[in-house]
């Protein structure tokens, strides 16, 4: 019988020691992303390739929030990272 989370034999998805690393692993890491001067198309395409990397790149564990509108709408918070990120990059 092989696992049909990691593919190796003796042991099920339910008792997959590597599904319950992943599972297990700390998480306290958030992400925000603040892109200006986009046009309404270039945010629904942008929109459309952040969802399918969420799926591509992170597990069920992960939560999505994308905040989307007019510069002058957005929270306060998320207006507070603007012209900083490059210098976070590299942390
Ligand atoms: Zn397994």
């Amino acid at each position: 019988m092989k696992c049909s989370n990691c593919g190796q034999e003796g042991h099920n998805r339910r008792t997959c020691q590597a599904l319950y690393l992943e599972n297990n692993l700390p998480r306290d890491r958030a992400l925000i992303l603040r892109l200006d001067n986009m046009t309404e198309d270039e945010q629904n395409r942008m929109h459309s390739e952040i969802v399918k990397l969420k799926k591509k790149e992170t597990s069920d564990s992960v939560i999505a929030t994308l905040v989307e509108g007019k510069s002058s709408e957005l929270p306060s918070k998320i207006k507070a990272i603007h012209s900083s990120i490059e210098d976070q990059c590299d942390e």
